[in-house]
């Protein structure tokens, strides 16, 4: 069967999980996101925010409930599809090893040095690779040339937005990255949530400004909803 193209509308529906350790994160858990939409979780840490955003991703699916994607059961689609209509930039951001090109390309083996290069300047990492001695064939990972946090998370949105998916998570990790890094990703995400479902998981204000709905997550619960103005 050929599956249509992903629209990006998400429901959850009575959704309950649990990790292995057995206790409930979410309960019940409902929600709705019209394709394009985007959505900003705050709430405080071990709130469930990640949980929410990684089950939407498949990386766990629920112990009781369902999710759809575009009206359909999405344990029905196969799961390469949904993932190669998804892009996400997770919570301390990984590199594996191999350079940084390879970095880019995961998960879109035929992406042309043209489109890699492309997608790097899109969200403004490009400047910064070309300073590198290597440029693109810099080896990063274990071992390899030592990035900060910030840059790891620009090579991450590059993957991401080279994927051109209908589907967008941004994670954010809490950590200290400089000024000046903190504005391009700033940028980046403006240009990557455009059109597209977006979950963000933000902690600067500015970035959770540009969600068009805002959920406060308390105990696996949405506890308040609104805009930044309302809230
Ligand atoms: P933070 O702001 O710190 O990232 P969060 O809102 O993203 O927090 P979650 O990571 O979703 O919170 O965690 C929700 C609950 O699930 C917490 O009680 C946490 O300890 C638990 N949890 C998260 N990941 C796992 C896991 N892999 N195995 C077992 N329990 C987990
Ligand atoms: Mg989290």
């Amino acid at each position: 069967k050929d599956w249509p193209e992903i629209k990006g509308d998400i429901t959850y529906k009575d959704v309950t999980f649990a990790y292995n350790t057995g206790e409930k994160v979410l309960e019940n858990f409902n929600l709705h996101i019209k394709a394009g939409e985007t959505i900003a979780l705050v709430g405080e840490t071990g709130s469930g925010k990640s949980t929410i955003v990684n089950l939407a991703c498949r990386f766990y699916e629920p112990t009781k409930g369902q999710i759809f994607i575009d009206g359909v059961d999405y344990k029905k689609m196969p799961l390469l599809w949904l993932h190669s209509n998804l892009g996400y930039v997770l919570q301390g951001p990984h590199l594996f090893s191999g350079t940084i090109k390879d970095n880019i390309r995961y998960g879109n083996l035929d992406a042309s040095e043209l489109e890699i290069i492309r997608a790097a300047k899109l969200v403004n990492a490009h400047d910064f690779i070309k300073k590198l001695e290597k440029g693109y064939d810099t080896e990063v990972g274990e071992g390899g040339s030592k990035l900060s946090t910030g840059e790891k998370q620009l090579i991450s949105f590059a993957r991401a937005i080279l994927a051109n998916p209908r589907i967008f998570v941004l994670d954010e990790a809490t950590s200290s990255i400089d000024t000046e890094t903190e504005q391009k990703i700033q940028d980046a995400i403006h240009k990557v949530l455009k059109g597209r479902t977006s979950f963000i998981i933000a902690h600067r204000l500015s970035t959770i400004r540009t969600a068009d709905r805002i959920l406060v997550i308390k105990d696996g619960k949405i506890i308040e909803e609104g805009n930044h103005l309302k809230l």
